[in-house]
């Protein structure tokens, strides 16, 4: 997978993503990280890449030259057609289901706005994928890309090692990963539930599945109704319900 950033921020990007485990996925070259400076591109000898927006109103505007020449950069070093995601709040919003699907890709262009936003001309002409990473407001683009880029790393084949491992985790399947606990067996006069000390496999993997559905129903019953229940943990739900 290689990411390519269009940002004001290129240094924001690159110390973000070297850090941890996407940090060590690009040492193991899992993720290449091509972050793009888009005043590199600017037109004017102030290198200014922004201008007040037509129709009056506060803030200033990204204009789209310096976007589109950024964009036309990168383009030469990718060889096949591909999605480029702009991070904006009015976009469909970032889930799971779109980390796996844009896990599948092998680049992946992210466009990051600051200010009040991009030209929507430039963004008419390049963009393939609007995305939001929730209803709320932020300063820019870079930290939504950041948000995005590190769910769909561990996707990537190779990025998590097996400690770390994808399988399981919360959105599989619509539900929230079960609890987890580990030494020691008693913290505080707290303990671990005696099922998870038992050695018993199945048993094991029984509770983690209850405990999956107890707390989707009771954190994100919105998500429940997607998931794929068996009559008895219906009935289970309908009872914690009642
Ligand atoms: N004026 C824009 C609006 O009301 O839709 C908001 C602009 S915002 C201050 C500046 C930039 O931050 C956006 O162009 C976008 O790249 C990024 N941004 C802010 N909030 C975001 C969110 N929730 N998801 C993704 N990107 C976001």
């Amino acid at each position: 997978m290689r990411f390519h950033v269009l940002t004001l921020f290129p240094d924001m990007i690159i110390n973000g993503m070297n850090t941890s485990i996407t940090g060590r996925a690009m040492e193991r070259g899992l993720i290449g990280l091509d972050a793009v400076d888009i005043r590199d591109y600017a037109d004017n000898k102030h290198m200014r890449v922004d201008d007040y927006p037509y129709g009056g109103g506060a803030g200033m505007v990204m204009q789209a030259e310096p976007v589109y020449r950024a964009f036309e950069a990168v383009k030469t070093r990718i060889s096949r057609p591909v999605r480029v995601v702009y991070l904006t709040p009015q976009g469909r919003v970032f889930n799971q289901e779109l980390a796996e699907e844009l896990a599948r890709e092998e680049e992946l262009v992210f466009l990051c706005g600051h200010y009040e936003g991009i030209d929507e001309r430039v963004l008419e002409e390049i963009v393939t994928d609007p995305v939001s990473i929730g209803d709320y407001v932020l300063t820019g683009g870079e930290l939504p890309a950041m948000v995005m880029m590190d769910a769909i790393s561990r996707l990537v084949p190779g990025v998590l090692n097996n400690e770390e491992s994808a399988v399981g985790e919360s959105f599989q399947g619509n539900l929230l990963e079960y609890p987890q606990y580990s030494r020691p067996a008693v913290w505080r006069e707290k303990e671990v539930p005696e099922v998870l000390l038992s050695g018993h496999h199945a048993n094991v993997e029984r509770w983690r599945r209850e405990q999956s559905v107890l707390r989707t129903a009771m954190w994100r019953p919105d998500l429940l109704k997607k998931a794929a229940l068996t009559p008895k943990e219906q009935e289970m739900i309908n009872m914690v319900n009642k």
